[in-house]
C-alpha cells in the first residue's frame, strides 16, 4: 500500500471483522391461549459477526429454510467480509450483493444478506453508542403495533374469544390470516370459493366480538389467486378492513394494480420480497397502499432504508409485515413514513427464548430501547441448545 493511502487507512481507524458464525434453529413452541396447548415450530439462522475491538453484532432472519441460510452465511458470504470494516454498510451490502446475487437473484441471498447487516448495523449502533432506529434517521421514539393473532388452526368461536382476549391485553389493533393456503391446497377437495365464504365469516366473527374500534388486518400470505381476492375484499368492505396482506399469489404487480381499483380496502404487500425493483414496480404500478419491507428478509436495513426513501417519493408508508418486530421497529421508527410494527405472538414467543431484554408494546405502543444497536441482546447460551434441535426440513412460515 502507497504510503499516502497507508496513512490514511490509518486516519480512518478501520474495524475489522474476525470471525462469523450462523446458527440455524427451528424453535418449537406451544400456543397456549384458550386452553389449546398447540404445539408448532418456526425456522430462522441466527448469525453473530464479530470484530477485532470486542465488538459482536447479532443478525436474525426467518420465512426460508434455516439450513440453507446457515451454509450460505458460514461457507460463502461469512468468509468474504472477514477482514472488512463492518460500520461501512453500504460498501459490504454492495460486496455482498455481487457475490451472491449477481444478475438480481431474489431468494436466499436476500435472506443471507439480511442477517448480516442486521448484524453490522448492530456493531455500528454499539461502535457509536446509538440505537440503529436513531442511526437510520430517528423520526420517531415509538412506534403503534397491531397484533397478529388469528391463525387458521383457530375455529370461529376460538377466533372470537382469541380478539377479545387480545383486546383485553391492551391491543387495539388485530391481525387474522384469510385464505388459507387455498391455492396450494386447491386438489383438496375445498373449493376456493368454499374457503373465502369461510374467511367472510371468520372476520364477521371477529368484527361483532371486538366492535368497531378496534382495526382489522387480513393477511393472505398470497394464497389466492386474482378473481378471489377480490370478491373476497368486496365482500369484507362493510367490515371495515384497514389493510389486505399479500392478497395475491406471487404479489402479481399487474393483478394487484386492478385489485386494488376494484375495491376500497387498502392493500399491503412487500415482506417476502428480496431485492428494491419489486418495490420500484409495485409503486410505480400503482399495485399497493402500504409497502412492507422486512429487514430480516429486504436485505436488512440498508436495503430497507432505500425503499423506504423510495415509498416516499411516492407518497406511500411502510409497516412490518412477516414478524419479527425487535428487529424491524427500528425501521418503522427511523424513517419519516414508517408506520406500525407487528407483533407476530409466534414470532415473538420464539424470540423470548432467544433474546434477553425485549422490549414489550403496551396500550398498542413500543417505545424504542435506547441502549446502542439494536437494543437488546441474544441469550447464546439458549440459542446454543436451540441449535441442537432437529432441523425444519421444510419452509418456516409467518
Ligand atoms: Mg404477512
Amino acid at each position: 500500500m502507497p504510503d499516502a493511502a497507508a496513512s490514511i487507512e490509518r486516519e480512518h481507524d478501520p474495524m475489522k471483522i474476525t470471525a462469523v458464525e450462523a446458527s440455524p434453529l427451528n424453535i418449537p413452541i406451544s400456543i397456549d391461549v384458550l386452553g389449546l396447548n398447540k404445539p408448532m415450530s418456526l425456522s430462522m439462522c441466527f448469525v453473530a459477526v464479530h470484530t477485532d475491538e470486542g465488538i459482536s453484532g447479532y443478525g436474525f432472519t426467518a420465512i426460508t429454510e434455516e439450513e440453507v441460510i446457515t451454509s450460505i452465511v458460514e461457507k460463502v458470504a461469512g468468509p468474504a467480509i472477514i477482514g472488512d470494516d463492518p460500520r461501512l454498510t453500504e460498501r459490504v451490502w454492495d460486496k455482498l450483493y455481487w457475490l451472491l446475487a449477481p444478475r438480481g437473484q431474489t431468494g436466499y441471498a436476500a435472506h443471507a444478506i439480511a442477517a448480516l447487516d442486521i448484524a453490522l448495523w448492530d456493531i455500528k449502533g454499539k461502535a457509536l453508542g446509538q440505537p440503529v432506529y436513531k442511526l437510520l434517521g430517528g423520526a420517531r421514539d415509538r412506534v403503534p403495533t397491531y397484533a397478529t393473532f388469528g391463525f387458521g388452526f383457530f375455529d370461529r368461536d376460538q377466533l372470537a374469544e382469541a380478539a377479545k382476549l387480545w383486546v383485553s391485553n391492551g391491543h387495539k389493533r388485530l391481525k387474522m390470516t384469510v385464505g388459507n393456503s387455498a391455492l396450494q391446497r386447491r386438489d383438496e377437495p375445498r373449493r376456493l370459493p368454499d374457503v373465502i365464504a369461510d374467511d367472510y365469516e371468520r372476520v364477521k366473527a371477529v368484527r361483532d366480538a371486538v366492535g368497531d374500534e378496534v382495526e382489522i388486518y387480513i393477511d393472505a400470505n398470497c394464497s389466492l389467486d386474482h378473481y378471489h381476492a377480490v370478491k373476497l375484499a368486496r365482500r369484507l368492505e362493510p367490515l371495515g378492513i384497514s389493510f389486505f396482506e399479500e392478497p395475491i399469489t406471487q404479489n402479481d404487480v399487474r393483478q394487484m394494480a386492478d385489485m386494488r381499483r376494484q375495491t376500497s380496502i387498502p392493500l399491503a404487500c412487500g415482506q417476502n420480497e428480496g431485492l428494491s425493483f419489486r418495490f420500484r414496480d409495485l409503486l410505480a404500478a400503482n399495485a399497493v397502499d402500504v409497502v412492507q419491507p422486512n429487514v430480516a428478509i429486504t436485505g436488512g436495513y440498508t436495503q430497507c432504508a432505500k425503499i423506504a426513501g423510495m415509498a416516499q417519493a411516492f407518497n406511500v408508508n411502510i409497516a412490518n409485515g412477516g414478524a419479527w418486530i425487535h428487529h424491524n421497529m427500528h425501521l418503522q421508527a427511523g424513517m419519516a413514513n414508517g408506520t406500525l410494527a407487528e407483533y407476530h405472538y409466534v414470532a415473538v414467543e420464539c424470540c423470548k427464548k432467544m433474546y434477553k431484554d425485549l422490549p414489550a408494546p403496551k396500550d398498542g405502543w413500543l417505545d424504542l430501547p435506547q441502549a446502542p444497536g439494536l437494543g437488546f441482546e441474544p441469550d447464546l447460551d439458549a440459542i446454543a441448545e436451540l441449535a441442537k434441535l432437529p432441523a425444519s426440513g421444510g419452509h418456516g412460515k409467518g
